[in-house]
């Protein structure tokens, strides 16, 4: 198998196979008094140490959620409710995630203004037109750092730096998924007030993220109940999920330089060979995050050639995973439109992948483009 779609979601590795299981056998329940409960809260706590220390924040800066779809919801609703109240402005980008992009049209229902800053006509969101969109009745500003269909990284700690100065009042908040132990993201340097983290897309569970807040913001809490996570998340603790959170940020930390420089010869080596090819054009360049690259080939459907190649062991997506087919309004954000657009392919890396599988992918696309040529 040659897994290109670590957007989506990446293969745990074993050391978080094993905290995993680790986090099983301890089944006490952290809120526990006795023995078994002490233990567990201990473990717990190693694991919000790590995710810290890999984020450059306080451990008690971050509380686990069961995904940064439920960190994102909590930081933009969060704020809505407390500076929200009297200053109704949001502005974020026209590329946000679903988990983002959601909550604020269903603020704008409520009445918030959303201003949504566009890429410019070469795929770039700029620091300074992210500044020049807020204003004094701006309570949010929720912009991503690294794209998930085509890897475009947004200046998100240049613009948080030049809103801080003006606006020091609004809340700022980053979803990092795809940025967070990939890109060398420390939350202070971010200058966020929040930031969305997920442990399934850097060989982490699923059903665990975390949510970074400042010390000294106050958001009110998502779910109310037994008073979990210092009030601020309730619901017993996932020991597993969050031992394996922590592990995969232990393993991964040491290595960021290591696997972007890694990841980065991969990128090059596809740029190459795509350029090469006749028919292939890349959504993506230099200036994106290596570990994502959007490409296209030329009257192919990207359903059809993701099909096609999946029949080679070759996994890839068409568009983002969750767009599920559905055409991303993204891509046509960033100036992919017409027939083009329904044949983008995502190809996402990790530092597991080599130059082998990215010739393998392009002969694999050549062969489409023999093959297929009648049901173009
Ligand atoms: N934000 C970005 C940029 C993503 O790529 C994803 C997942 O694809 C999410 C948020 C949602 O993450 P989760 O699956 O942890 O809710």
């Amino acid at each position: 198998m040659i897994y290109f779609d670590n957007a989506a979601t990446t293969a745990p590795s074993e050391r978080v196979i094993e905290a995993v299981t680790e986090g099983l056998r301890n089944f006490g329940n952290p809120s526990s008094l006795h023995g078994l409960g002490l233990e567990a809260e201990k473990r717990r706590e190693a694991a919000r140490e790590s995710v810290a220390t890999a984020l450059g924040a306080l451990p008690e800066e971050i509380y686990f959620t069961s995904c940064a779809t439920e960190s994102s919801n909590t930081a933009i609703f969060g704020v809505s409710k407390t500076v929200g109240k009297r200053k109704k402005r949001i502005v974020t980008t026209s590329v946000e995630h679903p988990s983002v992009e959601r909550c604020c049209a269903a603020l704008e229902e409520q009445g918030f203004e959303i201003i949504r800053v566009r890429p410019d006509s070469s795929g770039s969101i700029s620091a300074e037109s992210i500044v020049s969109a807020v204003n004094d009745d701006t309570c949010l500003v929720t912009a991503m750092l690294v794209n998930n269909e085509n890897g475009r990284i947004v200046p998100v700690g240049e613009a948080f730096a030049g809103i801080r100065k003006k606006y020091p009042q609004t809340v700022l908040h980053c979803d990092c998924v795809q940025g967070f132990m990939k890109l060398p993201v420390k939350a202070k340097k971010l200058g966020a007030d929040l930031i969305s983290l997920s442990a399934h897309k850097i060989h982490g569970p699923k059903g665990i993220g975390a949510l970074y807040i400042r010390k000294g913001l106050h958001i009110p809490a998502f779910i109310v109940g037994g008073g979990q996570e210092r009030g601020f998340r309730s619901g017993t603790e996932s020991l597993p999920l969050i031992m394996g959170f922590g592990a995969a940020c232990d393993e991964l930390s040491g290595t960021i330089d290591q696997r972007f420089a890694r990841v980065s010869a991969l990128r090059d080596r596809l740029f190459a060979l795509c350029r090469e090819t006749d028919g292939i054009s890349l959504n993506s360049d230099s200036e994106c995050s290596p570990y994502i690259t959007s490409l296209a080939v030329s009257g192919l459907k990207s359903e059809v050639m993701l099909h096609f190649l999946e029949q080679r062991g070759i996994y890839v997506s068409s568009g983002s995973a969750c767009s599920k087919g559905k055409k991303s309004s993204v891509i046509a954000e960033f100036g992919i439109s017409g027939e083009l657009s329904d044949s983008v392919l995502r190809i996402s890396f990790s530092a597991e992948n080599t130059e082998e599988e990215v010739a393998a992918l392009i002969e694999a696309l050549k062969e489409a483009q023999r093959s297929l040529a009648h049901i173009r």
